[in-house]
């Protein structure tokens, strides 16, 4: 018999996997061609050719013993050195390598540092639409997630319910920039409002409230939009950062955590995260990757033909009649549904073989998530499918 909490993780298990699933399923009646998967987040340009040579390089050139074994659970020290150097570089920060943490990938990172923070019952504030997945990472802990829906004229941050949301039980924030599903990036402006309102209730409830920043897509922005760097805001953020967008390496497992010295209770963070990182059953981020990542810390992946998909959805979208804002970054739109359940557009495309995730996944129904790291010949190809669909719900209102 399992567990009781594995059985409601399991229930609400992730409804983009399933649509995954689904699309591998029409795929093998209609023919991969004939079916339009836009449901999940996997990278579809290839990883720089540099992480290729760094693998052979280090594969031919490095001691195997080195390559393979063990080593320090936050990781390789010069590893996180080139990580720190390469941050202070872009975002003037003052890193050493004691502040980085290598992760199994952003889901690994914020795993270590929820365990790190939470007691039973700590209430964590995500605010919607959020990665459906921070429920079950704050529920492993036994925290309470608080959700903030979501503010639907522009997708930045609902502050004015956040003061609402904030209570002496507030350890930890989850904010996602850019934002998965919205590819909206929270401006400066925001964040240095969100950083007022945690320093005053932080005063008020004489409580550490950290800010926990899930950066997967920061590499992932458009129009040479500007991406804050958190921690030169807020003093108690730590980033989560991941290579598993800006390198095309969702599968290598690869991220790390960055906590500065300026956290309330820094040494003691550092240390549990440490133990948090090897007792999850992590131990330490892969090997190999981590010896990639120290050669190709500065490298990104070439975001072109995503900006070309982001394009053309999204003006090909419009032109059919729906509604969206123009995602800033990341490689998703949030579409409103033109229906007021979104689960009959989602069903009304799926029969048009096109795959789309609800917002309900993402705490903001009425809406769909569509992940635009496909193809272009599939936005070019699916946009009648999106027209006919629009024109029969909107006709039938
Ligand atoms: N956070 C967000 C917002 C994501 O979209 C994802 C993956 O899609 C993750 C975390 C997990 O990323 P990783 O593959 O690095 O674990």
């Amino acid at each position: 018999m399992i567990a009781d909490k594995m059985k409601d993780y399991v229930k609400g298990s992730s409804v983009i996997r399933a649509m995954f699933e689904e699309g591998k399923r029409l795929a093998a009646i209609y023919g991969p061609e004939n079916v339009y998967d836009f449901s999940l987040g996997n990278p579809n340009v290839p990883a720089p050719q540099g992480v290729k040579q760094a693998i052979m390089d280090i594969l031919n050139e490095e001691d195997s013993v080195m390559v393979h074994g063990y080593m320090n659970n936050s990781g390789y020290e010069d590893v996180r050195s080139k990580i720190a150097e390469s941050l202070n570089r872009r975002f003037h920060t003052n890193f050493s390598q004691e502040n980085i943490l290598m992760t199994v990938g952003a889901a690994g990172g914020l795993n270590v540092i929820l365990k790190t923070l939470l007691n039973p019952g700590d209430e964590v504030i995500a605010f919607a639409p959020f990665f459906g997945e921070y429920r079950s990472y704050v529920a492993n802990f036994d925290g309470k997630l608080v959700v903030v829906p979501a503010n639907t004229k522009d997708f930045q941050l609902n502050l004015e319910t956040l003061k609402e949301a904030v209570t002496p039980k507030t350890k930890a924030l989850i904010i996602n920039n850019p934002n998965n599903p919205t590819g909206v990036v929270y401006s400066e402006e925001t964040i240095c409002k969100l950083s007022e309102i945690l320093m005053e209730k932080q005063k008020e409830f004489g409580t550490d409230i950290y800010l926990i920043s899930d950066e997967p897509y920061r590499e992932l922005a458009y129009d040479g939009v500007e991406v804050p760097y958190l921690t030169k805001y807020y003093p108690n953020t730590i980033v989560g950062y991941s290579y598993s967008k800006s390198l095309s390496l969702p599968g290598e497992r690869i991220g790390y955590l960055v906590m500065p010295e300026c956290l309330s209770d820094y040494d003691n963070i550092l240390q549990a995260a440490n133990v948090a990182n090897r007792i999850l059953g992590f131990v330490n981020a892969p090997s190999l990757l981590q010896r990639v990542i120290g050669k190709c810390a500065d490298m990104e992946v070439d975001i072109t033909p995503y900006n070309k998909n982001r394009e053309a959805l999204y003006n090909g979208l419009l032109e059919c009649g729906y509604e969206c804002i123009k995602p800033q970054g990341a490689f998703y739109l949030f579409v409103k549904s033109p229906t007021e359940d979104e689960m009959e557009f989602v069903e009304a495309c799926k029969k048009k073989n096109i795959l789309i995730v609800p917002g309900s996944s993402f705490a903001c129904p009425g809406y769909v998530r569509i992940a635009y790291c496909v193809a272009y010949d599939t936005i070019v190809n699916a946009l009648p499918g999106f027209k006919e669909v629009y024109n029969t719900l909107t006709s039938s209102k």
